[in-house]
């Protein structure tokens, strides 16, 4: 399968980071930004809605 990187942004810091959708957990999952340490569900730090789709698409 084809690997796809998808871009994320803490909107508490404003990190940017990518990753592998094999890499996270689903949309609905709470996940700690490594910079600030703010949590939200991972569906807020997709940086646009083509990355929110991918992700949603890999997720079973
Ligand atoms: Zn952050």
């Amino acid at each position: 399968m084809q690997e796809a990187w998808l871009q994320l942004r803490c909107p508490d810091c404003d990190k940017h980071w990518e990753a592998t959708p094999t890499d996270l957990p689903s949309p609905e999952t709470a996940f700690s930004c490594d910079e600030c340490g703010g949590e939200r569900p991972l569906s807020e730090l997709m940086k646009t809605k083509r990355d929110l789709e991918l992700l949603r698409s890999f997720g079973q």
